[in-house]
């Protein structure tokens, strides 16, 4: 057991990737650090267990990249995916950063293995976790044991005083007890907001009683409230988050990378309707799985059907839920308690506005429609060789957005523009100051990793002076 009534160099709240990477920098720097961790120590870590990858920039081949990414293709890379929404001296510091973060996180235990064969195609640009985010985690909290952190379970922050831009304590709940733990210093790390439905609901009405979560149930946004009702300043459009179409049936939270469906371009997607509503063929998968969450919220009742046929089953990385099968498209229909003759029609319709062309879907390919509104520009393919298929699909939120402004030092801007005298933010809850929109693969983690260890290191720093 810590002791709760010391006074830390640095507490951190929170218990994933930015925060380790904060606590492990910080007593690295010679600092005392207190994490606190919401979760029980068995699903502590939040959405960092259900990673696989992060994104770094780097000059040459490794042993597990198989080319370089500069740090111009990364930065443009991120301007494509959001648009520009992005604070591009801050995007240009992260990427910059992001190439010793390559080499740091080994350093703290964390092993790299080559992409495997899959659905992303990332592997030049992407390091994946040898054993995935909960091996990279327990290598995280290894190391900072080892240095000394200590780590408080159960042990919510539910309050914080801060006066004037200066962190005095953070009131944490551990079981019955309330603790006001005091330090010279405060890392915010503990994720965006994507968990709590009633804040959803106040942008996104009643359609978010239909998103289903695909993280920890842990990520309320308690902290980031609290931090701007206490005079931090906030970045980024609350409704922007990563959301990505994952299956219908999947539990409320933590269902985790097994729910995700990546066979979008295979087939086409229709809605309750039965109508197809988007353009399935726009681009390459790896640029474009990231907006289908968006595009299903958008949809009546939230949900959609990705509908293919025997031709392409095996062509795809299979998920945890098999697709409902039925030998006509008809009694599919029937299966997913679409109209019968009003799904017949959609296919017959795409089936009539297919042109021949050479199928391949790691190019953008000739196949395509032509005729019928939304096109499918590539990877089309009339869908008539039985049996049919479907997987039921919803929104699944990742991470939101809105965040906490911070500058290069992670350190908090307050409401007038000035630096918090010794409050700094890493990962989601930073994350809307780099992702104003949108979503390039590996991000969240190079955002967790580059920002917790910058937040860590000042943080030390802060607290020595
Ligand atoms: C299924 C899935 C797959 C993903 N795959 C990838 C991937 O391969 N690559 C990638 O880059 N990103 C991926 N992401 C996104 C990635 O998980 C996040 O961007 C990243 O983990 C965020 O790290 P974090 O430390 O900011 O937050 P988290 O890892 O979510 O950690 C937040 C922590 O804060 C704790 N907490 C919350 N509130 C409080 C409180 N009030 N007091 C104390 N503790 C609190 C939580 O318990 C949790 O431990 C994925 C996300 C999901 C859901």
């Amino acid at each position: 057991m810590a002791d709760l009534t010391k006074k830390y160099d640095v507490l951190v709240a929170g218990g994933g990737n930015a925060a380790l990477c904060a606590a492990i920098a910080a007593a690295r720097a010679g600092a005392s650090v207190l994490v606190c961790e919401m979760a029980t120590k068995f699903y502590r870590g939040g959405n960092t267990r259900h990673t696989r990858n992060i994104r770094c920039a780097h000059d040459a081949a490794t042993d597990t990249l198989s080319g370089p990414y500069p740090e111009e293709e990364f930065f443009s890379d991120l301007l494509a995916v959001t648009q520009g929404n992005t604070d591009e001296a801050l995007a240009r510091h992260m990427i910059a950063e992001s190439k010793e973060v390559l080499e740091w996180l080994p350093e703290q235990g964390v092993r790299y293995q080559p992409s495997l064969g899959g659905t992303l195609s990332l592997g030049r640009t992407n390091s994946f976790f040898l054993g995935g985010g909960r091996s990279m985690l327990n290598a995280l909290y290894l190391t900072a044991e080892s240095h000394g952190v200590e780590i408080e379970y159960e042990a919510e922050v539910v309050d914080l005083d801060i006066d004037s831009g200066m962190f005095l304590s953070a009131t944490v709940q551990q079981g019955g007890a309330r603790h006001v733990v005091r330090a010279a210093t405060f890392v915010a790390a503990c994720g965006g907001f994507e968990s709590n439905l009633e804040w959803l609901k106040q942008y996104w009405g009643a359609a978010a009683d239909n998103f289903l979560i695909r993280g920890t149930p842990n990520n309320r946004g308690t902290v980031l409230k609290l931090l701007i009702e206490r005079g931090v300043q906030e970045i980024g459009d609350p409704t922007q988050c990563h959301a990505v179409a994952i299956d219908a049936r999947a539990p409320k939270y933590d269902g985790g990378i097994i729910t995700r469906h990546d066979s979008v371009i295979f087939g086409i997607v229709v809605n309750r309707d039965a109508q197809r509503f988007y353009d399935e063929g726009e681009d390459i998968w790896p640029k474009r799985y990231a907006i289908w969450g968006r595009l299903v919220a958008a949809q009546p009742d939230q949900i959609a059907y990705i509908v293919f046929d025997a031709s392409v089953l095996r062509m795809f990385m299979p998920t945890l839920y098999p697709p409902i099968e039925a030998p006509t498209i008809r009694e599919l229909a029937g299966k997913l308690t679409l109209d019968p003759a009003a799904l017949d029609k959609t296919i017959a319709d795409f089936n009539a506005a297919v042109r021949p062309g050479t199928f391949d879907d790691t190019i953008l390919d000739d196949c395509r429609t032509e005729g019928i509104a939304p096109a499918k520009s590539h990877w089309a393919r009339r869908i008539e060789t039985a049996p049919y298929y479907a997987y039921p699909v919803r929104p699944g939120i990742t991470f939101t957005y809105l965040a906490t402004r911070v500058n290069k030092d992670a350190r908090m801007l307050m409401h007038d523009g000035k630096p918090a005298a010794n409050m700094f933010a890493a990962g989601e809850i930073m994350a809307g100051n780099v992702l104003g929109r949108g979503y390039a693969a590996g991000m969240g983690m190079t955002i967790g990793s580059v920002f917790g260890r910058i937040a860590g290191r000042e943080a030390a720093k802060n607290a020595r002076n």
